[in-house]
């Protein structure tokens, strides 16, 4: 990700902002835009969990173990709203499945549900600021590998659900409509 964002700076795009919701810290994206000021990182994590040492980002959010959907979902909407006003050219979301409340490697309690109010949350935020985005999936180790896989493809559906204005239509002239059937909301 920090490579796309390297060379999108070389060809002129000025403001980058990266939305990491990994459970784990985006250190390696923190450490290497430190000194970047046209870059602006955003990480909400599991603050005791790796790495030990969390290089500074833009904006970090540490949470508690524990932490569920309401509390992580107030939280990303206060925080979004500050990845909005560094006016960024284009966002970069690593969705991960690994804040899930049945994480081997996570201490978080988000269920699907909240994961995927959070996909919905930071997809419609950047399209209501007309931001295009690339969403990018990241770690997921679930008890059940189908629960990953099932995060993940919400994650996909949420992106082409909410991720056109209405009426848009692609390149072949047809207007999208996808939205989660009723059902597939669980794991
Ligand atoms: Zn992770």
């Amino acid at each position: 990700m920090a490579v796309a964002i390297r060379v999108l700076q070389r060809d002129g795009v000025e403001r980058v902002a990266v939305i990491d919701l990994d459970v784990h810290h985006g250190n390696g994206t923190a450490f290497i835009f430190e000194s970047d000021p046209r870059v602006f990182t955003f990480s909400m994590h599991q603050q005791h969990n790796y790495p030990m040492w969390k290089p500074r980002g833009s904006l970090d959010i540490g949470l508690a173990d524990g932490t569920g959907d309401s509390e992580y979902l107030g939280l990303l909407k206060d925080a979004l709203l500050e990845v909005m006003a560094s006016a960024p050219d284009v966002l970069f979301y690593l969705a991960g499945a690994d804040p899930y409340e049945d994480d081997q490697l996570g201490g978080l309690r988000l269920t699907c549900e909240g994961l995927r109010a959070r996909d919905r949350l930071v997809i419609q935020q950047a399209r209501q600021g007309r931001v295009p985005m690339a969403v990018v999936l990241a770690g997921g180790y679930a008890r059940s590998v189908d629960d990953t896989v099932n995060i993940h493809v919400a994650t996909i559906e949420e992106a082409k659900a909410h991720g056109h204005r209405a009426g848009e239509r692609n390149k072949h002239g047809v207007e999208r409509h996808v939205h989660p059937r009723v059902g597939e909301e669980q794991c």
